[in-house]
């Protein structure tokens, strides 16, 4: 993997490093250890089999969609919950399986545990109030 020290990219200071297509910019001063390479190579396998452009515009769409919801947008973007989740096992890649990113789109167990809560709070609402209907 390429890796080029920049001032300018990744653009928002906050940003360690930033994969594009493939090569790994990174602000001077930056430590790039195995695991930030390993979280980048897994990203550029991601676009890879994207052929590229799609990742760049699915990851944008996901994070303006994610944006509008609870949690922190950038993490739960399925790219990146996938690279943060195996970025420690260097050996991911060798038997990671093709678009396995496509499974970190689903909402997590915490998020769905929560709408499930929400779910059943509402029926319970609703079967209350028809058999209170039901009763006058
Ligand atoms: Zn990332």
């Amino acid at each position: 993997m390429k890796v080029v020290r920049s001032k300018y990219l990744p653009p928002l200071r906050r940003h360690v490093a930033i994969n594009l297509f493939g090569v790994f910019f990174v602000h001077p001063g930056v430590n790039v250890n195995e695991r930030l390479i390993n979280h980048e190579r897994i990203h550029t396998a991601q676009m890879r089999e994207l052929l590229y452009l799609p990742f760049y515009i699915i990851y944008l769409v996901e994070w303006g969609i994610r944006l509008m919801m609870r949690g922190n947008a950038y993490l739960s973007i399925g790219f990146e919950r996938e690279a943060y989740l195996h970025e420690c096992d260097l050996d991911y890649l060798d038997h990671r399986k093709p678009y396995a990113w496509v499974k970190y789109l689903r909402k997590n167990k915490k998020q769905r545990r929560r709408k499930r809560k929400k779910t059943l709070r509402y029926r319970k609402l609703k079967n209350s109030h028809n058999n209170e209907q039901a009763r006058d």
